[in-house]
């Protein structure tokens, strides 16, 4: 592992920093980055092997070693996200801002694939809360709307829209997420390509899309709402420089949140704006700030009135509504939310996708198994090779006693659904989410 930085990049390190603090968080970008992942705590309680506690989030683990995830059928059932330590401060974040309020919220996640902080926000979230994850750019939605099929809280709808869009739908959420595009200087060590792309004038180019970001969207923020603004990059423009020019232009004050951190590793250069180092909090490098919202100039747009098909009710505290020609489920506690169906720029999958009716027959979607709520559907065991098999979406010739849609448990999880015929198990894996390549099955778990 080479790590050559270029020399603009550490005279601006070192003009940014008090000496030592630039001194220690050069030398650590020389090291090689560590693995973690996030467990759904929701689908298992247990601890990875050769893995130790990420001391900030109490789901997440380091691994000794990083393994070939996509041979584990655990990976693919949302029992965990692969992420990065310390963005898993957000979550953090989330959970203090969450403690604040006493109804429901609605969150929106504006730059959210692939859905990391979604996951975790969603986790976190409570039974009413919903969360709104937002991607733009159109060839990153899918990604984002899989890891949320695949977590399975069914709590969260997932947008493809520019922030302008959000913010001319005026005031409608409690908290905004603005995980921005950046530079990336703190991923210089997973990602080499940061470091060949990394320039001054990038630099810029950064700082004026994010400012062009948050002035767009800041309007869809509540008043006494929070905006929580976050890069994975170290230089002041992007970071301090634009939480000032927020706080100036839009209206709005900092809030302290240093209670998330009791032992005190993360590091202000300006007062209640946070920066995780690797040398301080084992992970990459992360800034956040939250803000909040003081006023709220314009009105909230009405939808215009439209008739929104909810096909039954109360089934298991579950309702099925029609959208976009598809079937979805949505949580009873949700349908307070209908209103935001047709109001949402770019919605396109709402809650959990319950499948289709074809020939009136139910071919139901895997996303129905992979929830984080029991099923009633019937059970059929299978092992390590069939596991595998179903992942690349192939027959599996295995005969069971249940006949017709049967979920599909592999060691202790659910990982999809199968149709269960005479001579074996009919693959229902959607197509974009098969294994490409034969592996030899493997699991972070101990079994
Ligand atoms: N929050 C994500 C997570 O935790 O997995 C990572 C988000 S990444 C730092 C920033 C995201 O912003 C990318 O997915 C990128 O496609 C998106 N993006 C790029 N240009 C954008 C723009 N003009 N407005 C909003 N989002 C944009």
């Amino acid at each position: 592992f080479l790590f050559k930085m270029k020399e603009e990049f550490k005279t601006s390190l070192f003009k940014t920093l008090p000496h030592q603090e630039a001194n220690d968080l050069y030398e650590s970008l020389q090291s090689n980055p560590t693995t973690s992942l996030r467990t759904n705590t929701k689908k298992t309680k247990l601890t990875p092997l050769n893995s130790h506690k990420v001391a900030h989030c109490n789901s997440a683990f380091y691994l000794n070693e990083r393994p070939v995830f996509t041979a584990d059928p655990a990976f693919h059932a949302g029992v965990y996200y692969v992420q990065e330590a310390n963005s898993m401060w957000i979550g953090r974040v989330f959970e203090y801002l969450r403690s604040l309020i006493t109804e429901s919220v609605v969150v929106l996640d504006l730059c959210a694939a692939p859905g990391g902080k979604t996951t975790h926000i969603s986790s976190l979230m409570q039974a009413s809360d919903l969360l709104v994850a937002n991607e733009v750019i159109s060839s990153r939605k899918n990604i984002l709307a899989e890891n949320v099929s695949k977590w399975g809280d069914g709590n969260t709808w997932v947008c493809s829209a520019d922030p302008m869009r959000f913010g001319n739908l005026g005031p409608l959420f409690d908290m905004v997420f603005c995980d921005a595009p950046c530079s990336g200087e703190g991923m210089f060590r997973k990602d080499p390509n940061a470091q060949y792309e990394w320039s001054l004038e990038n630099i810029a180019l950064c700082s004026s899309r994010q400012q062009r970001i948050v002035s767009d969207s800041w309007n869809c923020l509540k008043e006494g709402g929070y905006f929580v603004y976050s890069t994975c990059t170290f230089n002041t423009e992007e970071n301090e420089e634009n939480v000032n020019f927020i706080i100036d232009s839009l209206g709005g004050e900092l809030v302290d949140v240093s209670k998330i951190d009791p032992s005190g590793v993360l590091y202000c250069l300006k007062k209640y704006q946070y920066r995780c180092f690797p040398h301080r909090s084992t992970g990459e490098g992360l800034f956040f700030a939250v803000i909040r919202k003081n006023s709220s100039p314009s009105k909230l747009i009405k939808n215009k009135a439209q008739r929104i098909e909810i096909k039954k009710s109360d089934i298991n505290g579950f309702s099925y509504v029609g959208f976009r020609s598809k079937n979805w489920l949505i949580p009873n506690n949700h349908l307070q939310h209908l209103n935001l169906l047709y109001l949402l720029p770019g919605l396109f999958h709402v809650g959990t996708l319950f499948g289709d009716v074809f020939k009136g027959k139910w071919k139901p979607h895997p996303a129905i198994a992979l929830l984080v709520i029991e099923s009633s559907l019937p059970l059929v065991e299978i092992n390590d090779q069939e596991a595998m098999a179903y992942l690349r979406r192939e027959f599996i010739p295995k005969k069971s006693t249940q006949h017709g849609v049967v979920i599909m448990r592999w060691f202790e999880f659910n990982i999809g659904i199968s149709n269960s015929i005479n001579n074996g198990l009919n693959n229902l894996w959607p197509m974009e989410w098969r294994v490409r390549n034969q592996f030899l099955c493997n699991t972070v778990f101990p079994r």
